[in-house]
């Protein structure tokens, strides 16, 4: 049991000293004061267990305190924490060939960061270098980090500040085959289709063609003849989970190169076989991107984040001096090499077919979708009207479902997308007592609202 200082001092503390992010959002009404954790488990300071249905935002990926990494970090500690990049040590050697050795060629060139918003921040700067080209392309909805240049990437109202963002970045509609204008039950790559009606035959997408000339119509009209690059996740995270209709990166990395870019593909959430069937969410589009952006599970909460490219493509970045301080240093590496020799089983599929389930048992829910334990559970008012289920309402379950002991995340550009992102170690059991406890909370609000 926690002995340290009390949560009203804790909370004191966060209202004065932390900054405004941590200040305003403690994620739940009645926040929990989180201590420590194992595996899929957290305990909070009362002593109180939760199932970590979220990861620290699909983070944590092969579990709290994993002991193998656990054990190599302390081996690590004790040998050497820190040398910059300027010298040779095994670590980082070691640690980029093992990385490179995941990606399909010509992908062998690898940069270490601190954070995914580094790693976008130098796909960025590369892709511009490489084109000599300034335009980049990302979806609606999307995040790809919150430093000034990213911020131009993200195009996610919530994470904008009203200041001029970095110039040169554009948006093109996020084609969600749910909410979006077109598409339905046969669009997208998902073990559970969307229930929407789709004119559409299957392998014979029409949303693709929509979505795409609305690509063409940013093409031509808003951009640069030439452009750097588009960015997009396999599977857009932050904005609800949201899936493309199937074959849409293709045609679109078909376009960008066309018009002289480079096709990124932000691996930050998708990486690292949080997608099941593939270890990198790009995989299951038949593409390679010419830049790989990631973060968050590459070192299972340790804070890292690599850019890995072409040689060919990462050459003019050598007629400068690239320096990071932090960026692949011997903790980092050791730890991030644990993680990649570790594999883990995904309960994934079941979790996706149970929660269809309930998709047909509540007409609050409207969509389940998403791949491996990257899966999106989209709220509705009504099913026939797909009316977002209001934030109020979102947090009303989720609370509920927090005092039931199952911590879950919130996503999509009404918050109206609960997101499940669990570490990979869940069993088949933990899936169940998750599935349990979400159907009891969301029978608990329909009751409430009888
Ligand atoms: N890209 C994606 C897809 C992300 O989800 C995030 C973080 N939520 C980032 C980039 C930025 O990563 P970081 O917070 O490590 O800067």
């Amino acid at each position: 049991k926690f002995q340290g200082m009390s949560k009203e001092r804790m909370m004191e503390i966060r209202k004065l000293n932390c900054n405004a992010m941590t200040m305003k959002v403690t994620y739940y009404k009645k926040p929990i004061f989180i201590h420590q954790g194992f595996m899929q488990w957290l305990w909070d300071v009362d002593g109180s267990r939760y199932l970590d249905m979220f990861a620290g935002v699909a983070t944590v990926s092969l579990g709290h305190c994993y002991p193998k990494v656990t054990k190599a970090a302390q081996e690590q500690l004790q040998r050497l924490w820190h040398t910059s990049a300027i010298y040779v040590h095994p670590q980082i050697q070691e640690y980029a060939e093992k990385l490179a050795s995941h990606l399909p060629d010509p992908l062998k060139v690898v940069y270490l960061t601190n954070s995914g918003s580094e790693a976008n921040d130098l796909a960025l700067l590369m892709a511009r270098l490489h084109t000599g080209n300034f335009d980049a392309i990302t979806l609606r909805g999307s995040y790809h980090g919150g430093s000034p240049l990213t911020m131009g990437l993200t195009s996610n109202t919530v994470y904008k500040y009203p200041v001029a963002s970095s110039s040169g970045c554009f948006n093109t509609m996020c084609p969600d085959v749910f909410r979006g204008p077109w598409g339905g039950s046969h669009c997208r790559d998902s073990p559970v289709q969307t229930i929407r009606e789709c004119s559409c035959s299957p392998g014979q997408c029409q949303a693709n063609k929509h979505y795409m000339e609305q690509l063409m119509e940013v093409l031509n009209t808003s951009v640069s003849k030439r452009i750097a690059g588009f960015f997009a996740e396999p599977i857009q995270g932050l904005g609800g989970t949201v899936q493309y209709p199937k074959n849409f990166l293709k045609e679109v990395y078909k376009l960008v190169r066309e018009r002289g870019g480079l096709c990124v593909s932000d691996e930050v959430q998708t990486g690292f076989g949080r997608t099941g069937s593939h270890f990198w969410g790009f995989q299951a589009h038949g593409v390679v991107p010419d830049i790989v952006t990631m973060a968050k599970g590459i070192a299972n909460g340790f804070p890292m984040g690599a850019v890995v490219t072409s040689e060919e493509i990462a050459r003019p970045f050598a007629s400068g001096v690239h320096f990071n301080t932090f960026g692949g240093n011997p903790l980092a590496c050791s730890i991030a090499s644990a993680v990649l020799d570790e594999n883990c089983a995904v309960v994934g599929t079941h979790l996706l077919m149970e929660l269809a389930k309930l998709r047909d048992k509540y007409e609050i829910v409207g969509d389940v979708r998403g791949k491996g334990l990257h899966i999106g559970v989209e709220m509705v008012k009504d099913k026939v009207s797909r009316e977002p289920l209001p934030v109020d309402a979102m947090l009303e379950i989720m609370e509920d479902t927090k005092d039931m002991g199952v911590l879950i995340g919130r996503g999509g550009i009404y918050g109206q997308t609960f997101r499940i992102q669990p570490p990979m170690c869940i069993t088949k059991d933990d899936a169940d007592f998750f599935l349990a406890v979400f159907d009891q909370a969301l029978h608990n609000y329909m009751e409430r609202k009888r």
